[in-house]
């Protein structure tokens, strides 16, 4: 009986223990971020649908050899024929080092080439894809200084200071910690400029960023500061809040359908919110099992955005006279072919009414428009 007494005690300081383990940062809910939920507006094209589908992917394939640069422009060409068959958009987050020896480049033939995946982008554009800024660090430094001296851009910014980190060092990191906040506008800001001119024919405005590492800090200052840089630099729109700690099981990219839409205020403007749709591994992935039409109808009374996320350099083989090891060929057709089967099921999703899929920029423009 006395064991039994003591015992208690011994329990309630495990239990104490379990239950003072800090809970998962969670982005959602710092106060500057406030759930946005989508009407499902009578007499619109989607008005009859029950999600919007936003397929993104963060362009970054290997780009260091001639090679590399033809198996990317291939890349292109599959995934740009895939949306013309099934009439499912991209959205491309393209990480702007990826195209800097267009700009950079000494080697006449890499800089041929290096145009070649610019024209292949600003094709798809044409046919109707969306393509948007990404950057895992700083923007190259040739290139930032080739498109300084071009234009002077007016960058906005103050510096501040470091702490413990819970992301992955990636994207702010990198920035942030490593260069500053001036520094992080004027990668965002020249990149931003880099991708409208060269994509878009200076006719279009990139809008949207999506962080490399799904790095936007490690806390709620931090993530002020980096929506800060976002708005500084004219983006109105992010695509990747991450919650809990990188590495470990609270790890999590975006958010359920219903809660990954969001308003983020900064001062007395604001800035949109569109979370990848959170899902085994992390995110939604075209190329993994994801019941969407259950996810669709996962939330009542307002319209769901799914936003899935892939990386077509995942279709990219070695090249072989690099050291770097590439996937074989029999896995890399089998997601060819799950890619495929994906754009099929959208496809039949968009058919019956569940899915309609749009991109990023024409999702803002309805978002804009509901507000
Ligand atoms: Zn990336």
């Amino acid at each position: 009986m006395r064991r039994r007494i003591l015992c208690v005690p011994v329990l309630c300081l495990v239990l104490t223990g379990a239950c003072s383990k800090p809970a998962a940062e969670n982005p959602f809910d710092y106060p500057f971020i406030r759930p946005l939920h989508l009407k499902r507006e009578a007499n619109k094209p989607y008005s009859d649908y029950k999600a919007f589908y936003v397929l993104t992917e963060d362009f970054e394939p290997l780009v260091d050899t001639a090679a590399e640069m033809d198996s990317a422009s291939d890349l292109l060409k599959f995934a740009s024929a895939l949306s013309s068959t099934y009439k499912v958009p991209w959205t491309h987050f393209v990480d702007v080092n990826t195209l800097a020896a267009v700009k950079t480049s000494s080697d006449l033939d890499l800089k041929q080439r290096s145009q070649n995946l610019v024209d292949a982008l600003k094709q798809m554009v044409e046919a109707g894809d969306d393509c948007e800024l990404h950057l895992h660090g700083p923007l190259n430094r040739a290139l930032l200084d080739q498109l300084r001296s071009q234009e002077k851009q007016h960058l906005k910014g103050s510096e501040e200071a470091v702490e413990r980190y819970r992301q992955r060092r990636s994207f702010f990191y990198q920035s942030f910690y490593r260069e500053g906040y001036r520094e992080l506008v004027a990668s965002l800001t020249y990149g931003k400029r880099f991708l409208e001119d060269s994509l878009y024919g200076g006719a279009q405005q990139v809008l949207a960023f999506r962080p490399g590492g799904w790095d936007h800090g490690s806390t709620s200052a931090d993530t002020f500061l980096y929506f800060q840089a976002l708005e500084d630099s004219g983006l109105i729109a992010n695509s990747g809040l991450s919650t809990g700690d990188f590495g470990g099981k609270n790890w999590r990219v975006g958010n359920d359908p219903g809660r990954n839409v969001a308003t983020v205020a900064v001062g007395d403007k604001k800035v949109f919110e569109v979370s990848p749709t959170a899902g085994p591994g992390g995110y939604v992935n075209p190329v993994l099992p994801n019941d969407l039409a259950k996810l669709a109808a996962s939330v009542k009374n307002e319209m769901a955005v799914i936003v899935s996320v892939y990386h077509l350099g995942a279709l990219q083989p070695a090249d072989r006279g690099s050291s770097k090891t590439g996937r074989p060929e029999s896995e890399i057709q089998s997601e060819r072919d799950a890619l495929e089967e994906h754009f099929k099921t959208v496809a039949k999703l968009a058919e019956q009414k569940i899915l309609y899929p749009i991109t990023l920029r024409g999702l803002l423009a309805i978002i804009s428009e509901q507000q």
